[in-house]
């Protein structure tokens, strides 16, 4: 039902061309362990930027440095999850130029799966799709030195202390920056002409991903709520906006760790006023977000999921037809993809 609230900005069939549909999700994506985004590696620091606290008054005049969560943080673990039950579900395909299965950060995507037609992939020689899920960076809501925590692990002797027999203390082997469980980031995710099936998808791999960042067993556990859900023929505010707006409202002095109610109303406060903007044309009420969810669960359900993946898989059956003769073994051929900039 919620789903069909939002035919006006879905696609009936997925299609080479744009058509101006937008969906935004707002999403609120917070830590419940210790995590860590790092550009590369271990060593480096936190990723964060120096941005306006907020938009108004005081907040507006006061910088502070924000810890960011990329956009490849964000969507490369939510592949993955999509990904492990394609091919789970036997739908991942064949790169036919090696014969490898469709893998990412690979030369050879599959082209045909339908992580590659929405998440986009760029191809070798050949085509390229571009991603129909636009992310941004997502900021956190308090300034970094709030919620990073750092610890030293200093060499311990062997006679199990960390003084040698002379009482020397022993040197720091490495310090190593994290982010505190309970930090909140804002998010902004906008989907571009997509078919309920693939909202369906998309949403899933947001709400069942539950690790990012630099994973192990202890560390990177996040939690996804969907906070809002519009359709428009245009982009909504951003991330950075998001949070900035809602940082005013909630006020201050804040302080680690936030209560989430508190945050939680704070920002549907704010994406409230987004009904109003120029191009929206729905936005779910909290009934219809919470019937949405329903529908994703149902679907990605033990007993639904493998008709729904198939189904979703079935929608691109056209858009995969090798191309006769000439490209035949040379795995080329498919209907031909939009031939479209590459998304790095
Ligand atoms: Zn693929």
């Amino acid at each position: 039902m919620s789903i069909s609230k939002l035919s006006p900005v879905l696609a009936t069939s997925y299609e080479n061309f744009p058509k101006g549909r937008f969906i935004t999700l707002v999403v609120l994506r917070t830590t419940h362990s210790e995590t860590i985004f790092r550009t590369e590696g271990s060593g480096e620091p936190m990723c964060s930027e120096f941005v306006q606290a907020g938009l108004e008054g005081e907040n507006q005049k006061t910088i502070i440095q924000r810890l960011v969560m990329t956009k490849r943080k964000q969507v490369a673990p939510e592949r993955r999850y999509g990904r492990e039950h394609l091919r789970a579900h036997e739908l991942l395909y064949t790169n036919p130029k090696d014969g490898s299965l469709c893998s990412l950060n690979t030369n050879a995507p599959c082209e045909m799966c339908a992580d590659c037609f929405l998440y986009g992939f760029a191809a070798g020689g050949g085509g390229a799709q571009k991603s129909r899920i636009w992310t941004e960076d997502a900021f956190s809501i308090l300034p970094a030195s709030d919620v990073v925590g750092d610890r030293t692990i200093n060499a311990i002797y062997e006679n199990g202390t960390m003084r040698d027999e002379k009482g020397n203390p022993s040197t720091a082997l490495n310090t190593s920056e994290y982010i505190k469980p309970g930090v909140h980031f804002l998010d902004v995710v906008t989907l571009k002409d997509v078919t309920a099936d693939e909202l369906r998808y998309i949403v899933g791999n947001i709400l069942f991903t539950s690790r990012y960042g630099a994973v192990s067993s202890r560390v990177g556990r996040m939690e996804n709520e969907i906070l809002g859900v519009f359709g428009s023929i245009t982009e909504l505010p951003s991330s950075l906006e998001l949070v900035q707006a809602t940082y005013d409202v909630l006020g201050k002095p804040l302080e680690h760790p936030l209560n989430i109610n508190q945050l939680i109303t704070a920002s549907k406060q704010v994406i409230a006023n987004w009904k109003n903007k120029r191009g929206v044309s729905v936005q779910l009420s909290e009934e219809e977000l919470a019937s949405l969810v329903t529908d994703v669960e149902t679907n990605w359900s033990e007993a639904e999921r493998d008709n729904f993946l198939k189904r979703l898989s079935q929608s691109y059956e056209s858009f995969r037809q090798v191309a006769p003769d000439k490209n035949k073994g040379k795995g080329k051929g498919k209907g031909k993809n939009t031939p479209v900039e590459v998304e790095s």
